[in-house]
């Protein structure tokens, strides 16, 4: 018999993926500049040209086995002192390059990090809406996933609720900020109530409560700070990836940062290594660890998520709809105009608008738009979602 956890979860895919999907055959039958795709976190916005140079470089100069081969499993000592030389330069830390596990994208960088902080049958918290895989992921790790509502109002955390929801049993909380779906950046002041929670929870315990800070947006900002979170709670795992600051997404490059300043760092990144060996992870992609060595300073270029944010959120108010303001990532969070956000996603499919209902985010009632997307296609679209908004009047 074939392993049943994995058939479901194959079989049920994602309802992000299946909506791409059928983006992609409506497109064929009708073109695809008639199909309003805000499905995927897909940037539309090139690799900055640095990429390239670095890549025709590589080409130009490198062997076929320093191109290709197998790098150590944590990752290029280059890239990996690389990456820990950028983050001192701007958190001002002294990270070295030890601290820094090159992975195959945040997908790799949180589930490594799961496996290697969590126990089975330990419990960890997510702050609804919450970016759907990280149930997938943290029910791999054998753990249950504990969801805590977001601020309905600011989509700031709850954290009064974080606190409620502790148990002895929670081992780790995740936060992704820049989030993803709501597009909210968590202030200072409330991470720093986070913190406190936390710390004040770690008290009456043995082992510290984790936390996991999945930050593939944090350089997509709207001028919002995006604080440095292990300078907040010291139990602070950092996951990173290239695929939405570096419009990287197929190539599949991130990290692991384990602070040097945590105090079970020197057992932490030995399990790190040994999720990865486990879940196959190990070795990110030579030619791309090689990028990110030349680009690791390179800005992310936001000009164009922040001109579709403005095109969307000036119409959208026009026409009605209400959403949370996004001070980063490339998601708006819309209240869908019915209470079930499937009926309104399939009202929205007749006018050929495929956003994602909130219900795989944790919560009912709201849609997710991926801006991610060019202007023409966010201007073209505009009078579907006047349509649609005039068929609720
Ligand atoms: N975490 C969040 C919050 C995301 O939005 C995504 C992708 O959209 C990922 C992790 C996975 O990123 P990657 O493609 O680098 O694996």
């Amino acid at each position: 018999m074939i392993n049943q956890t994995m058939y479901q979860r194959g079989a049920e895919s994602s309802v992000i993926r299946e909506i791409f999907t059928y983006a992609c055959e409506r497109k064929e039958q009708i073109g695809a500049q008639n199909v309003f795709d805000f499905s995927l976190g897909n940037p539309s916005v090139p690799a900055p040209a640095a990429v390239r140079d670095s890549i025709e470089h590589s080409l130009a100069q490198l062997t076929s086995e320093q191109l290709h081969g197998y790098t150590p499993a944590p990752g290029l000592p280059a890239t990996r002192a690389a990456v820990a030389a950028s983050l001192n330069r701007r958190f001002g830390t002294t990270y070295a390059a030890k601290d820094v596990f090159m992975t195959v994208g945040a997908a790799a960088s949180v589930s490594c990090s799961l496996h290697a902080l969590v126990n089975p049958g330990e419990e960890v918290i997510v702050i609804a809406p919450f970016f759907p895989e990280y149930r997938v992921w943290i029910e791999n790790a054998g753990a249950v996933c504990r969801e805590v509502l977001a601020d309905q109002e600011t989509f700031q955390i709850d954290v009064a609720a974080v606190r409620d929801a502790i148990t002895p049993n929670t081992a780790a909380v995740i936060i992704d900020s820049p989030n993803n779906p709501t597009g909210a950046v968590y202030t200072r002041e409330n991470l720093e109530a986070l913190a406190m929670v936390l710390s004040q929870a770690n008290g009456a315990r043995e082992q510290p409560i984790f936390l996991i800070s999945d930050e593939p947006y944090r350089e997509v900002v709207y001028g919002a700070e995006v604080p440095w979170v292990p300078s907040i709670y010291e139990h602070t795992v950092v996951c990173y990836s290239y695929s939405k600051s570096l419009s990287l997404p197929g190539e599949r490059v991130g990290w692991i940062l384990v602070p040097n300043t945590m105090p079970l760092a020197d057992q932490i990144m030995p399990a790190v290594a040994g999720a990865a060996r486990c879940l196959g992870f190990v070795c990110a992609p030579a030619l791309f660890q090689r990028v990110v060595t030349d680009c690791v300073d390179e800005p992310a270029d936001v000009e164009a998520y922040a001109r579709n944010r403005e095109t969307l959120t000036r119409a959208l108010t026009e026409y009605g709809y209400t959403y949370v303001e996004p001070d980063g990532a490339f998601y708006l969070w819309v209240r869908a105009l019915e209470d079930d956000a499937e009926a309104f996603c399939e009202r929205a499919r007749t006018f050929e608008l495929l956003p994602v209902p909130s219900n795989s985010f944790g919560v009912p009632g709201w849609i997710r738009i991926g801006y991610c997307v060019s202007h023409e296609t966010i201007e073209r679209s505009l009078p579907a979602w006047k349509a649609l908004a005039d068929t609720y009047k």
